[in-house]
């Protein structure tokens, strides 16, 4: 049967912005009538849900696939991007991650060799988060019915209490705990065939250890990891789940001069491309600095810095202050410029 292409799936609906939003909104989220197992569950979009413990704490659930196109790239692979995907949807959630499960698809033809790399990052990546992979699930597909190999990864944790990313008070200042585009940048360098090649490598890396020690120098109100849709897409939904504004100072926004170098060549904004190592924080005015020295303290979080507050002005916006004392509204874009992304 042939459908006209607005009824028809697009890139955009898998890129993490509005054009998602939307897909999620008409045809996802309606159609199931039994969405929690606890405060949250499917309709707030939060990077994973919670099941509720008595006595214990609180279960959190995620799961995330994954489809990455190079499967190895700058820094990482498919098989770390799996695990630390996982890993830090948990980790944003207030969770110590338990363990986490492997679904692999993989493409007739596909190289063991390749595989076996694939299985040594995720190892690696397991050991360096201390979270063991404890069930999972295989399929090869028919030669050309996939590109290569996906990999979903489901992952349990235990918070005492969630965190989700809709908790900011006003006053509340925004923490960022490193340089924003990494991940998207090195990606777009070796996608596009750019003629010259700079260092830069994906930010990917697990978040649970930093995160935890975070949470536990200050009054942390909300988390979010900024992948898919950048900072931009990450602060956006932050504003529009807690109907408050965020206020964000250009110039404390860490970039390097390699991802600024980037993103000018091709014309993409670093704050609209995928981070695999970072968070984005709110806490409480009184210890958000203990927070930000407690980041810095930890080999993943040293360019951790405060980047703007939460306030009442416009609620459900960001708003940039720039260098040169402008302001401008910080949208979150209609989906990623770049696609297959993690
Ligand atoms: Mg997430």
């Amino acid at each position: 049967m042939n459908y006209p292409e607005e009824e028809t799936v697009q890139l955009t609906h898998g890129a993490g912005g509005r054009a998602m939003g939307e897909l999620l909104e008409k045809h996802v989220l309606n159609t199931f009538t039994r969405k929690s197992a606890g405060e949250i569950g499917l309709d707030q979009l939060d990077d994973g849900a919670t099941i509720d413990l008595p006595g214990e704490g609180t279960l959190v659930l995620t799961t995330d696939s994954h489809v990455v196109n190079p499967l190895f790239f700058p820094g990482g692979d498919i098989g770390k991007l799996a695990v630390c995907g996982t890993v830090n949807d948990l980790a944003v959630m207030g969770a110590d991650p338990i363990a986490l499960t492997s679904s692999i698809i993989v493409e007739e033809g596909f190289p063991i060799p390749e595989l076996r790399r694939v299985m040594g990052s995720m190892e690696e990546s397991s050991a360096e988060s201390g979270v063991p992979i404890i069930t999972g699930d295989t399929k090869v597909l028919e030669k050309g019915d996939m590109d290569g190999l996906a990999i979903n990864t489901a992952g349990i944790g235990l918070a005492e209490e969630s965190i989700s990313d809709a908790g900011m008070n006003p006053g509340d200042r925004v923490i960022l705990t490193g340089t924003i585009g990494d991940h998207g940048m090195a990606l777009m360098q070796y996608r596009e065939g750019l003629s010259f090649r700079t260092e830069l490598k994906s930010d990917i890396a697990p978040l649970n250890d930093l995160l935890k020690r975070a949470s536990e120098a200050g009054d942390i109100t909300a988390m979010k990891d900024p992948t898919r849709g950048g900072i931009a897409a990450a602060l956006n939904e932050m504003a529009q789940k807690s109907d408050l504004g965020l206020s964000i100072k250009e110039e404390l926004v860490p970039v390097r001069e390699a991802v600024s170098g980037i993103a000018e060549l091709i014309g993409i904004s670093p704050y609209e491309v995928a981070n695999e190592g970072k968070a984005i924080i709110t806490a409480g005015e009184e210890t958000a600095r203990e927070v930000v020295e407690s980041l810095q303290s930890h080999p993943l979080g040293r360019d951790a810095r405060i980047i703007g507050e939460v306030n009442r002005e416009r609620p459900g916006r960001v708003i940039m202050e720039t260098e040169i004392g402008g302001r401008r509204f910080l949208e979150a874009p209609l989906g990623d410029p770049v696609p297959r992304i993690c």
